[in-house]
């Protein structure tokens, strides 16, 4: 007899999402969360009049999935497109300068050298290389040169993805570039092909985020009554008894026992690692071996009349050769006006990463200091600023780091013995919340027919697959 058919541990986008799906299917859900409130990593703070955005600002999406989510859940009605711009930027010896956007555009850039654009024009020809263990540079220099690396895809691995490029798996890294490859044999053809093939399948990339910020994503899926979610409760124990599981916790000091047919574990790897570890320690060891990388999140808020720039764009990135601990800076009030009071400039900055991991040490000072020095002459800003709000993330986003694909494979192989026991979460396909949604319907189609359940629900919301050509796990 259980208490509830699924406990979901980890109330972040990747449990709420997992536990929203299957409570529309009609299976009782309970989700536990440590912390006092939903959301994991997703927090929208207000200082001053500025919304400010602790982690995630945008929803950068290509997949239908995420479209039939925000359509079933009713979040599409909030959603906040960001403002239209296609310029974003690269620090280049102390200036900026225009990432091109098109074949055409990256023809005349001065991102590149001569000699870097006739490499790149080979890459249908380079070779394969080995896919379990190739890294991210050794896999774009393969295909594309040098300088294509630094100027292009290490900014954005040490941005974004607050990775590093030399340890960074290329598979797991940048599935849709890898993808391309496999099926192709070359990225530039594959592009074409699925330029040409995408115009009938697949959904235009939109960027958004939604109205009170992306917490209301998260607010809104935990508020279905359909729910019952329980903050302040950490799970400490679980074990597998008579084809079910249970799973103990502590709440307010008082320990708490639930009985359910499955769980699903979205947490970190390494505290799924410490809840595994009495069952399966081969298993706790391949998931406590996922690093994560630390970073701080800076925003700054300054009267628009101190910055002198036109911030005509979304930002710039940092390549690793100006040897700068700010890996990126978001030009926040101007993709979302109303995060900024009438007035005033958000600026949001990303200090550390997997390439400076140190910099989350840096204090309150040392950490506005460093940015401003390079924003002020960069961006002509006359004054310091006038709002500052600091977030430090002491395991901000999981590293995908050496053999990633054998790593996973080892995991889904040792997760053969547990039945009922599902890990889902961003430290398995993909860390964005695009892929995060598109992971929980794979996650709720594997765990339905195991609860007698058909996904009758789930074939009306679900959405036509594209031709199998973006793979499912997309970071990129
Ligand atoms: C600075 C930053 C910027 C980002 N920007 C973007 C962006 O613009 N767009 C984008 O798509 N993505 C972005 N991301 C990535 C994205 O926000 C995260 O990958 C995603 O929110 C992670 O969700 P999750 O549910 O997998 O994990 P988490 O959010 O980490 O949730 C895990 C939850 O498990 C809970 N938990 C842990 N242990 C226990 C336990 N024993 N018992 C109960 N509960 C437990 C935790 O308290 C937490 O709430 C960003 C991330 C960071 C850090």
């Amino acid at each position: 007899m259980s208490d509830a058919d699924i406990l979901i541990v980890g109330a972040g986008v990747s449990g709420l999402t997992i536990g929203w799906l299957l409570a529309n299917e009609g299976v009782s859900v309970e989700v536990w969360e440590q912390g006092d409130r939903p959301g994991g990593k997703i927090r929208t703070g207000r200082q001053s009049g500025y919304l400010l955005e602790e982690s995630a600002s945008m929803v950068m999406n290509y997949r239908p999935e995420v479209n039939t989510f925000l359509d079933t859940t009713g979040m599409n009605r909030r959603k906040f497109e960001r403002a239209p711009t296609e310029h974003r930027y690269l620090l280049k010896d102390g200036g900026l300068v225009e990432l091109p956007l098109s074949i055409g555009a990256m023809a005349k850039s001065s991102v590149w050298s001569a000699g870097d654009k006739l490499r790149m024009m080979r890459e249908p020809f380079a070779g394969r290389g080995d896919r379990d263990r190739e890294t991210v540079s050794e896999f774009v220099t393969r295909r594309f040169g040098r300088g294509m690396l630094e100027q292009a895809i290490e900014p954005f691995v040490a941005g974004p993805l607050a990775s590093d490029p030399d340890r960074a798996n290329a598979a797991a890294t940048l599935p849709r570039l890898s993808g391309l490859e496999r099926r192709y044999g070359s990225i530039a053809l594959g592009m074409l092909a699925h330029k040409f093939l995408r115009r009938r399948t697949a959904t235009e990339t939109e960027a958004f985020s939604f109205e009170g910020g992306m917490t209301s994503l998260v607010e809104s899926l935990a508020d279905t009554s359909a729910i019952r979610l329980r903050t302040g409760y950490k799970a400490t124990e679980l074990a597998p008894v008579n084809g079910g599981w249970t799973a103990i916790g502590v709440s307010s000091g008082t320990q708490c026992t639930l009985r359910v047919r499955h769980i699903v574990l979205c947490t970190p790897a390494y505290t799924a690692a410490s809840l595994l570890s009495p069952l399966d320690a081969e298993l706790a060891n391949l998931l406590r071996g996922i690093d994560y990388a630390p970073l701080s999140v800076v925003h700054m808020g300054f009267a628009e009349t101190a910055v002198n720039h036109a911030l005509n764009g979304t930002g710039f990135l940092v390549p690793r050769r100006e040897k700068l601990a700010l890996t990126g800076c978001m030009w926040s009030s101007r993709l979302f006006p109303s995060h900024a009071p009438d007035g005033k400039v958000l600026l949001t900055n990303y200090l550390g990463g997997g390439r400076r991991p140190d910099a989350i040490t840096w204090d309150d000072d040392q950490s506005v200091a460093e940015i401003l020095k390079i924003l002020k002459p960069l961006l002509d800003i006359a004054t310091d600023p006038e709002m500052v709000s600091i977030t430090r993330h002491l395991h901000g986003l999981p590293l995908y780091y050496g053999a990633y694909p054998a790593r996973m494979r080892a995991v889904d192989s040792r997760l053969q013995d547990f039945p009922g026991l599902s890990l889902e979460a961003n430290y398995r396909g993909g860390i964005s919340i695009r892929d995060r949604i598109v992971c929980a319907y794979k996650t709720v189609e594997r765990i339905l027919p195991g609860l007698n359940r058909s996904s009758t629900e789930l074939e009306k919301t679900r959405v036509p697959r594209q031709n199998g050509l973006i793979s499912a796990s997309t970071s990129g």
